[in-house]
């Protein structure tokens, strides 16, 4: 989790996106997608345990498939903007989709002195809540000032996307112990060769 928020960290889930070889996908199955929804917040303990106890293998996969082609959808509208391109229409409407079915699930309700947005009592034991939970989110993060701080990292096989919230704006690695010195270390050796 070095992304600096919940839907950066999703798209990096695809590791090694860029490299020559091919990427390696770190979300194996649904019990991934849960725990990795789980871990960054999303989704609380009570929820979780709902969500097994109501499962079905079938709809598993479903979600599984959706929440991938979400965040394929996430990758190709981030790296867009961080390429200084206009993001893709078509990934834009499908992101809209995405929201929408998830909007679908939410009514507001009453808390203090404000209205909120919350989830439908039937929605919060529903399989497809973390694949809901993410498409608001990331509408969230996709609308928000939080974007003028989008960085990747540096890597280009890697390009792992975080918030660069350093104090001179200054990161360039994901992690400067994974790519950070394992490019420095190339550079040496390129250097003497
Ligand atoms: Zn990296």
């Amino acid at each position: 989790m070095v992304g600096g928020h919940p839907i950066l960290d999703f798209v990096n889930t695809l590791d090694w996106r860029f490299r020559l070889s091919g990427a390696e996908e770190l979300i194996k199955d649904y019990g991934d997608l849960l725990r990795f929804t789980a871990q960054c917040g999303l989704l609380n303990r009570s929820e979780v345990s709902r969500i097994r106890a109501n499962g079905s293998p079938g709809t598993a996969q479903q979600v599984l498939t959706a929440s991938r082609r979400l965040r394929e959808t996430l990758a190709t509208i981030l790296y867009d903007i961080l390429d200084l391109q206009s993001p893709a229409a078509a990934a834009v409407s499908a992101l809209h989709a995405y929201v929408a079915s998830a909007q679908r699930e939410q009514e507001l309700g009453r808390q203090e002195n404000r209205l909120v947005w919350m989830w439908s009592p039937k929605s919060t034991h529903a399989m497809e809540l973390p694949l809901w939970k993410l498409s608001v989110e990331a509408v969230a993060l996709l609308t928000s000032n939080h974007m003028s701080t989008l960085k990747a990292c540096s890597n280009q096989e890697c390009r792992w996307l975080f918030l660069d919230i350093s104090k001179n704006r200054s990161r360039r690695w994901c992690d400067m112990k994974l790519c950070g010195n394992r490019l420095k270390a190339k550079r040496f050796r390129e250097k003497k060769e």
